[in-house]
């Protein structure tokens, strides 16, 4: 028992090493969009159409409320590196529950009523 409980000590301290390393961590999306003007004559309404774009739009919540912003590529490539952030920690922190369930349960002995 004591080698396991060492083995997820060891593999909940990973996990938590690697939260440290995490850089901003967000949540909401990214897409990217193409518009057409309709201007008569725009390279958008010529024959084949050559779209507006592309241009990022983040939607997200602020203060419980969504929220979309258009933002520039380079953003949108910054937003999405923190995106990615927000679903590795999510991911961490489920891996440091179940390592920690498994520890609980070689740790925890039931014990007789009094
Ligand atoms: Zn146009």
């Amino acid at each position: 028992m004591t080698d396991s409980l060492d083995a997820y000590l060891r593999h909940y301290r990973s996990l938590a090493a690697q939260v440290n390393d995490l850089g901003w961590v967000t949540t909401g999306s990214i897409v990217q969009r193409f518009t057409a003007c309709g201007r008569p004559g725009c390279r958008c309404q010529a024959d084949p159409p050559r779209p507006h774009g592309p241009y990022y739009q983040l939607t997200r919540k602020v203060a419980g409320k969504t929220t979309t912003l258009r933002i520039s590529e380079a953003d949108a490539k910054r937003y999405s590196d923190w995106l990615a952030n927000g679903r590795r920690l999510h991911q961490i922190v489920n891996d440091m529950h179940h390592v920690s369930a498994q520890a609980i349960q070689a740790i925890l002995r039931p014990s007789d009523p009094t």
